[in-house]
């Protein structure tokens, strides 16, 4: 009998079923369990199913040759099969939660249903046999038509074992545009000093996907309503937004949903310093802070050179001496951002919007005439500089050659050996008079 997975990929639906026909012919009760349920009950794509048994770690061992021991003292052991990996976990309950994060003991039971109690959510609470019956003891299936997130148990008390659960439930209500159960929400505002237990990397990974999701906006919502953020290790405060910047997160899609971030700091009124420091604390790589923090530093540039009395070419010069200092993809990146951001919502003169207007509308063509975006493609290099004016290195030399790269990026001069030595001289000659 084939349960038909409309959300998961055909081979990986039959690999797993395989698993679960073989923990049944040896005696053992088995079922899909958790998110990949959820997700195909939701029309959702489903990425991995998880499986769950009657059988002990070492039992699942003896059964499958191909196994890697994951977690062997929570009861799981990751089975492979046709090349798909599946997690496979003795029924368990979890009891005695240390500092509000993880369970330090867990024991093994021969029920299902006991197994679906320590979980967290109504809809992440069901399991589907090879047969296709769903066991469903807390009304998930309910919970998912209605569009509801709510506790298997006493919130308070969930949320109080294991405090990550408040931000999955935040996670999954924003992901999902799901509205969150009255007790379920309650119990999260009651216990939300608790998340000062919980690492910053955890918060993180789900504050990720929150805003990867389709609306982050209301997850943001979520979590300025109930003040989550503000009790965490590495704190923010609901109050510093500027929630009329955040209309547009959601347009912010595929290789520009990191930005999502530099809209939200923007929106927070953080410097760029202060944002490095945050995503710091907050264990972002550093590939993805210099990215996100890029568009704070053309943002601190801009509205500072707006605000001077310039014509439009040294606007013009301004924007690309700023490329040039933070580079091309921070300026892209900004330039991506205005347009989801609201008309006129920086506190400026009304000359500065009128600049801030043109430097909008030709930017993008600015950047574009820039023959050069690094010193290393200029026509000469430091060594040549030396030999042509006869002098000793020194910090003039970085000086010099980034105002060669300034020039030649703006088209003053072009970028030639000729021509660039022709300016060597003409600076050096003016710095020795
Ligand atoms: P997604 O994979 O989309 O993040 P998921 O529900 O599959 O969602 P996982 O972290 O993969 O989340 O967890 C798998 C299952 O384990 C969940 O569906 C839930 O039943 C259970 N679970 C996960 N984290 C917790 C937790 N903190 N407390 C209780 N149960 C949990
Ligand atoms: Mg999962």
């Amino acid at each position: 009998m084939v349960v038909h997975w409309t959300q998961a990929d055909d081979e990986m639906a039959k690999q797993s079923e395989k698993v679960l026909q073989r923990l049944n012919e040896e005696g053992f009760k088995a079922y899909w369990v958790g998110g990949c349920v959820r997700d195909e009950l939701l029309g959702r794509a489903v990425d991995d199913m998880d499986i769950t048994t009657s059988a002990s770690p070492e039992q699942v061992m003896g059964i499958f040759d191909d196994c890697i021991p994951t977690g062997l003292q929570h009861g799981t052991v990751t089975v492979r099969s046709g090349g798909y990996y599946f997690e496979v976990t003795t029924f368990r309950t979890e009891s005695e939660y240390q500092d509000n994060r993880r369970p330090s003991a867990v024991q093994f039971v021969q029920n299902i249903q006991e197994d679906l109690q320590r979980r967290d959510f109504t809809m992440n609470a069901l399991a589907m046999h090879v047969d296709g019956t769903i066991v469903d003891p807390f009304g998930g299936q309910l919970d998912i038509k209605q569009g509801l997130v709510r506790c298997v148990g006493l919130a308070v008390e969930r949320f109080g074992e294991d405090a990550l659960r408040m931000l999955r439930c935040i996670r999954f209500a924003s992901v999902f545009d799901f509205s969150i159960a009255y007790n379920t929400w309650k119990g999260l505002v009651n216990q939300r000093e608790l998340l000062q237990h919980i690492a910053m990397e955890r918060v993180r990974t789900e504050m990720v996907k929150m805003m990867a999701g389709p609306h982050p906006q209301k997850g943001l919502e979520l979590l300025f309503r109930s003040k989550a953020l503000e009790y965490v290790k590495a704190p923010v405060d609901s109050n510093r937004f500027n929630k009329e910047l955040l209309v547009g997160l959601e347009h912010l899609t595929g290789e520009h949903v990191l930005l999502r971030w530099s809209c939200v700091l923007l929106a927070g009124r953080y410097t760029r310093e202060e944002a490095d420091k945050l995503l710091r604390q907050w264990t972002f790589s550093n590939e993805h802070r210099v990215r996100i923090t890029g568009v704070l530093q053309v943002e601190e540039l801009v509205t500072t050179f707006v605000e001077q009395r310039v014509d439009d070419n040294l606007l013009r010069e301004n924007w690309i001496v700023t490329v040039l200092s933070c580079g091309a993809q921070a300026a892209n990146d900004w330039l991506i951002l205005q347009k989801q951001l609201p008309q006129k919502w920086r506190d400026s003169s009304e000359r500065a919007h009128e600049q801030m207007a043109k430097v909008q509308t030709h930017a993008a063509s600015w950047s574009k005439s820039m023959p050069v975006h690094e010193i290393k493609e200029l026509q000469i290099t430091g060594e040549q500089v030396l030999q042509l004016v006869e002098r000793k290195g020194g910090p003039w030399l970085g000086q010099l050659m980034k105002h060669l790269l300034k020039e030649t990026a703006i088209g003053n001069i072009m970028n030639q050996y000729e021509a660039l030595c022709t300016e060597v001289k003409r600076v050096t000659a003016n710095d020795q008079v």
